[in-house]
């Protein structure tokens, strides 16, 4: 006999296991979100240390951006998760007379879970925890260019769960083609647009629904009358945090001209102030995750390097970097950057800086500075994009009932909070009937029943 694949051998014992029914129980739901809790709690120092040798994470952002949004999302869940699996009353109308009509939430089955390199933990536990509430068995592949956090979780999720119920596949790209060959209940997937479309092609083999949570160039648009200070502080910090490895990282700047000039000196002064006068030597900024992505990061230092541009390969060290007077045909414009470089580009009307986003894929993220409202709705009724945050940057993720996702080419679905659990669930409508009353309209013969039909549909 053939012995199976050990990728295809887990699929099976978690499709069997969840045959069992067991994860339909909300207790064993609840059950296992506490585990995980308990997994990320007992493990933190192992977390921060692993975070920090593949990306220089400093253990405040690792506190925050990865250990602290999972808690945050166990937590929400464990409140929330018998509200959401109520079976939610719908009202049947009057020709159904008499009936009750109900959407009941229920698991998929067996879900994969692929994650990119620049939240390892956070881009699987916290889709993971979705996938729990909504009571389904879970496959998670870490990214490989994350090995240290990839061989932690591939170490402690077995100490905690049941392989038949959480497992961790760890390897590179042919253990997701592996993976991905198999036939899935759903696949929820973050990284690049281009693996995006490899994932979805081999979903559709075997009609498994996605979420595709991708990336682009998201824009950061700032008028002249906003909060200088505030808005420098902002940038900064959404952009240079994990050094600018975000998904959501405000990718370039769009200035109105007349501020162009006090905003880079705030700017400049920000980074100072965050990272002191050798950004290299702050323990507050972290470094590229590989050689590949340094050497196509230092491409685009070239031009008017206005802040930063110093770079140490041997450490993947690249200084938070400010580029002015950037145009849209340079190089550094014409894919997503993702790392720490900011080009600058300017407008001087608004309904120029919206034209020219909305020339550009639909991005992930879209910033918009500025104290007038008007303003902010033209903007919001404009322009398209995954989500909007206003007046700040990254912190959209911190509420938890926004649902997050991409439009167009920067992804398909949406998570976070109830999202996550949606996501994760089949919404099964069902309609009860009752015996007491039969309408015969319905039924043929119909003569002299259009009428009447006709005056209800009215
Ligand atoms: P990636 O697409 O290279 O890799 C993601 C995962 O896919 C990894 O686990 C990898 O092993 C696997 N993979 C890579 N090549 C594959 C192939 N040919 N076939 C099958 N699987 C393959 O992405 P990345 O470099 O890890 O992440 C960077 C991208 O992710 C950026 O575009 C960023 O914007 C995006 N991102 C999006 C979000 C979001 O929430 N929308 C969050 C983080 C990152």
């Amino acid at each position: 006999m053939l012995v199976p694949p050990k990728v295809s051998n887990i699929v099976f014992q978690q499709r069997k296991f969840f045959a069992t029914g067991k994860t339909k129980d909300i207790s064993f739901r609840i059950q296992h979100l506490k585990i995980l809790k308990q997994a990320i709690l007992e493990n933190e120092a192992a977390i921060f240390k692993a975070l920090q040798t593949d990306l220089n994470k400093p253990v405040f952002e690792a506190a925050l951006s990865e250990i602290g949004v999972c808690l945050e999302e166990i937590n929400y869940a464990l409140k929330n998760i018998n509200i959401w699996t109520k079976p939610k009353k719908i009202k049947a109308p009057i020709t159904q007379f008499i009936a009750s009509a109900q959407v009941y939430s229920e698991p998929l089955g067996v879900v994969l879970i692929v994650g990119a390199w620049n939240y390892p933990l956070q881009l699987l536990i916290s889709p993971l925890v979705g996938a729990l509430a909504a009571g389904n068995c879970a496959i998670l592949k870490p990214s490989e260019l994350a090995t240290n956090t990839s061989h932690l979780l591939t170490e402690i999720i077995p100490k905690y769960f049941n392989p038949e119920v959480v497992a961790v596949v760890e390897g590179g790209i042919e253990t997701s083609q592996q993976l991905l060959e198999e036939k899935f209940d759903y696949i929820f997937f973050t990284g690049g647009s281009e693996v995006g479309k490899i994932v979805m092609a081999a979903a559709a083999k075997h009609l498994t629904p996605v979420t595709l949570e991708l990336g682009g160039k998201s824009p950061c648009i700032v008028d002249a009358d906003t909060h200088l200070e505030y808005t420098a502080k902002r940038i900064v910090w959404g952009k240079f945090m994990n050094a600018g490895q975000t998904c959501i990282a405000p990718d370039y700047l769009l200035v109105d001209k007349r501020i162009k000039r006090d905003l880079l000196a705030q700017i400049k002064n920000c980074i100072h102030d965050f990272y002191g006068d050798e950004p290299e030597k702050s323990p507050d900024y972290g470094r590229i995750i590989n050689q590949k992505h340094f050497n196509r990061l230092c491409k685009y230092l070239d031009g008017d390097v206005l802040i930063g541009g110093e770079t140490n390969p041997s450490e993947r060290y690249i200084a938070p970097t400010v580029i002015d007077r950037v145009g849209w045909e340079d190089p550094v414009m014409q894919e997503e950057i993702f790392g720490p470089i900011l080009p600058v580009l300017e407008y001087t009307e608004l309904n120029e800086a919206i034209a020219l986003v909305n020339a550009k894929p639909k991005p992930l993220a879209l910033y918009f500075f500025s104290k007038d409202k008007q303003k902010q709705q033209t903007v919001l009724q404009q322009t398209s994009s995954g989500g909007v945050c206003i007046n700040d940057t990254v912190m959209q993720v911190g509420v938890l009932d926004l649902p997050f996702g991409g439009v167009g080419e920067s992804g398909i679905g949406r998570y976070h909070g109830k999202a996550s659990f949606e996501t994760f669930s089949h919404q099964k409508s069902v309609l009860n009937k009752s015996f007491l009353v039969d309408m015969k309209l319905r039924y043929a013969p119909y003569k002299d029943k259009l009428k009447i039909l006709k005056w209800l549909m009215k």
